[in-house]
Formats: C-alpha cells, sequence, structure tokens
C-alpha cells in the first residue's frame, strides 16, 4: 500500500553538469561523460533505496532535457540549427530542433541506462519518456505541416523504445505529457490516443515475460522555474484543467496517472474522475525549497483518500525536481519515503 514513486527527474551532481539548469551543460565529453552518467545514476539509486522508495528510477541522469534526451536519437531532426519557439502556448521561449525529414529511431535511446538501472536495484524500476503532444510542443516542425501526424510519428518510436525498455526489464513506463494541461481539447482528442498508440503492446509484452508491465502518464504543471509559477499565478483560485482530460484518460488503457496535488490549487475531487487508475498523487512540492514533514505528506494523502482508494493511492512528487540543490531533493525523497510510512501507519488498518 501506498508504493512511493518519482515523477522523474533528479538534480545532477555538479561534476556532471551546470546545476540549477533545465538544460544543462554537461562538466565532461565522450568516456569521461558517459561514466559520470552512471556514476549519478548509482548514487540516486541509492538515495532512493535509503529514501525507502518503492518504484526506482534513474533520475534521468543521462539526458539533457526529458524531451531533447530522446530525440537525439532520431533521425530526422536537424539539431545543429536550433531555432528559437514559444513552447506550452507561448509560456517561456527555448532553443529547439528542427524536423526535417521523416522520422526514424538511429537505434536504441534509454538501453544503457535502463539496464544499469535493473543491474542495480532488486526494487520495481520505472523509466520515463516525453509523451507524443509534448514532443511535438517542443520542436519546430518543418515537414511533417500537421501536429496530429507528427504526433502519431512520434508515437510509433516511442513505442518501440517502450517495448525494448519492458524487454530490459523495465516495469513501469512512463510518458511525460505536460502539454496535456496546456492544449486541453486536444488532448482529449488525439492526445491520448497518440499516448496509447506509444504505450501499445507493453501490457501484452509484460504478460507474455512474466514481469507484468504498467503503463504511466504524468500531468503537471511543470517544473518550479520562474515562467511556470506566473503562469499558475495567472491561472485563478481553482485549477480545473485536470477535469478535461481525466475521463479520457479513465477511459483509456493507461495504468498510472500522475497529478499535482501538495501546494496546488487543483481541487482534489478531480481525482474521483480517475476511477480504476493507480493515482499517483504529488505529496511534494517542486516549486518551493522548503521540506515537506512527514506529517505534512501523510496529511496530503489523507485528503487524497477521500477519491481515491488505498490500493491505487501512490503517493509521488509533483513533478521533477532536477533544477533543485541537491540536498534539498534528497531530503525531498527522505521526506517521501518518511511520509508514506506514516500513513500507512494512520491510513493501515482503517475500512
Ligand atoms: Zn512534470
Amino acid at each position: 500500500m501506498f508504493d512511493t514513486t518519482l515523477a522523474g527527474s533528479l538534480p545532477k551532481p555538479a561534476w556532471l553538469a551546470e546545476t540549477g539548469k533545465l538544460w544543462p551543460r554537461w562538466q565532461a565529453e565522450g568516456p569521461a561523460l558517459q561514466q559520470a552518467k552512471l556514476d549519478a545514476t548509482l548514487l540516486w539509486i541509492k538515495a532512493q533505496e535509503d529514501a525507502g522508495l518503492d518504484v526506482i528510477g534513474d533520475g534521468e541522469q543521462s539526458r539533457q532535457h526529458f524531451v531533447h534526451g530522446f530525440l537525439e536519437r532520431v533521425e530526422g531532426i536537424d539539431f545543429e540549427h536550433k531555432v528559437e519557439m514559444g513552447i506550452r502556448a507561448d509560456r517561456y521561449k527555448a532553443m529547439v530542433p528542427q524536423v526535417v525529414a521523416p522520422l526514424r529511431l538511429k537505434g536504441r535511446v534509454h538501453e544503457a541506462e535502463a539496464r544499469f538501472l535493473r543491474a542495480h536495484t532488486k526494487k520495481r524500476i520505472k523509466f520515463t519518456l516525453p509523451g507524443p503532444m509534448t514532443i511535438v510542443d517542443t520542436v519546430a516542425d518543418r515537414f511533417y505541416g500537421d501536429r496530429v501526424k507528427l504526433a502519431f510519428a512520434f508515437a510509433e518510436l516511442l513505442n518501440q523504445e517502450a517495448l525494448a525498455l519492458q524487454a530490459d526489464g523495465v516495469d513501469v513506463i512512463q510518458f511525460d505529457e505536460p502539454a496535456f494541461n496546456v492544449y486541453m481539447d486536444e488532448a482529449a482528442d488525439w492526445g491520448v490516443e497518440a499516448l496509447e498508440r506509444a504505450a501499445q503492446g507493453l501490457h501484452e509484452a509484460g504478460a507474455a515475460s512474466g514481469r507484468p508491465c504498467k503503463t504511466a502518464v504524468h500531468i503537471c504543471y511543470g517544473y518550479g522555474i520562474q515562467a511556470n509559477i506566473a503562469w499558475k499565478n495567472s491561472l485563478g483560485a481553482e485549477w480545473r484543467q485536470y477535469e478535461k482530460i481525466f475521463p479520457a484518460l479513465a477511459a483509456s488503457s493507461i495504468d498510472q496517472v500522475s497529478l499535482e496535488c501538495i501546494h496546488s490549487h487543483v481541487p482534489p475531487d478531480l481525482m474521483a474522475l480517475l476511477k480504476g487508475k493507480d493515482v499517483m498523487v504529488g505529496v511534494i512540492d517542486v516549486a518551493s525549497e522548503q521540506v515537506e514533514t512527514p506529517e505534512e505528506v501523510a496529511d496530503t494523502i489523507g485528503r487524497a483518500l477521500r477519491f481515491v482508494p488505498k490500493e491505487h493511492l501512490l503517493p509521488c512528487t509533483n513533478c521533477g525536481l532536477a533544477p533543485m540543490p541537491r540536498e534539498v531533493a534528497l531530503a525531498k525523497l527522505e521526506a517521501l519515503g518518511r511520509g508514506a510510512a506514516l500513513a500507512r501507519e494512520r491510513y493501515g488498518a482503517a475500512g
């Protein structure tokens, strides 16, 4: 009960990459960089285990950014000539690569770090990939000319990699779709369908291998960076974006849905729209460096329990912890582990 998990990213140590940045520069190159990425992954595996977390991730230590890490392995994308583009409905500007030809995977994307993760923990492991709609919103398209077509082209590539990750021993494959909270109508129209295309066959592959594979989607209000904080302040007293997307997700084949809860203005009753799904409830705030107490974490779990049955409630972080100072992220992992343990004591026995 209350299996704990992370949204995905964790800060990179200063010897691996620049700190406090969303697109940090690496501090090494070539084989030294490859080694440094795995060293940092090992460090965070140990930290997650020490914090008592149940589903362990690689902390996204091997990718510069959660979208571009995947795109770097895709043929048909021009990384040499990045262009500035407003992303997430122009919330902020980013330098993005361009789609210039038909898309194809150059090979495996995350094989090294997935196998490394599998080899270094006996716990269940989760791997994150960007969702098709969020990728489409983070590249400049000069070739397909149609967001839906482009999303399904990416979904096919994501599916190839996801199936290979399952074969590497990954137990949960999560797609990150912050764009769902920005383009709610499109998300319900085709975003969820593209997501299902990316996750196609994972349940069957899991069943065939005797290691069940769960599928998940993470939908958030973004990292705790200034542009996102300003955006959140403009959303009013109640954030009802999830209300449009959750019914489509409830009707989908995706097993787990991650949402923001603590310190957000999301009405908790929206969680009831996810009937039958595992709900990854954000009990750790990523927009504040103040570390939650175990009591606060357990209280947040208690509030969510009014709308999510306990066997379906997975305490999680609101979003990735990447831009935070390392020691704050570490303390937040511990708060998550201890808060979930407290919640098991408090709510475990009762009905
Ligand atoms: Zn997020």
